[in-house]
């Protein structure tokens, strides 16, 4: 069963929505990829244990999302926009900044989460259900 996960560009606060069946735990949404870290594009199966896969062994710790003009099933821009976030990065009649930005995953190497470095570089996951306008909350990442 998958359930929507929620993110904001850490750009210009553009709020997308992804449909998730969470497996994997999310580490950082950050406008630059990690190291070591490699990227899906949202439209392709980044989450291994999916649907109709084949099983195929699914090689991604991440999604690579291109600020409004990603598309994928599931996938879903909803015009909202983070408290702080800068709608005017985004031009008139587009939704978002078309500027990449990177969701990445927890990544387990010989069971030791890999850091990926300074975690104050790191934006806030937005985690919530689009329930309503909330806005990020509380101190950290939550891991
Ligand atoms: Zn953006």
């Amino acid at each position: 069963m998958s359930y929507p996960v929620t993110y904001y560009c850490p750009a210009c606060g553009t709020l997308v929505e992804l449909q998730r069946e969470g497996y994997l735990a999310d580490k950082a949404v950050t406008p630059y990829p990690l190291e070591g870290w490699s990227y899906a594009d949202p439209d392709e199966p980044f989450e291994a244990d999916g649907s109709g896969t084949d099983g195929e062994d699914v090689d991604a710790d991440g999604v690579r999302f291109v600020c409004g003009e990603s598309e994928a099933g599931g996938l879903r821009w909803t015009g909202e926009h983070a408290p702080d976030g800068d709608p005017s990065l985004v031009p008139e009649g587009a939704d978002g900044c078309g500027e990449p930005f990177y969701l990445s995953f927890v990544r387990y190497e010989d069971g030791q989460e890999v850091d990926p470095g300074d975690p104050t570089e790191f934006v806030e996951v937005a985690s919530d259900r689009p329930s309503g306008p909330r806005g990020p909350s509380g101190p950290g990442l939550g891991f």
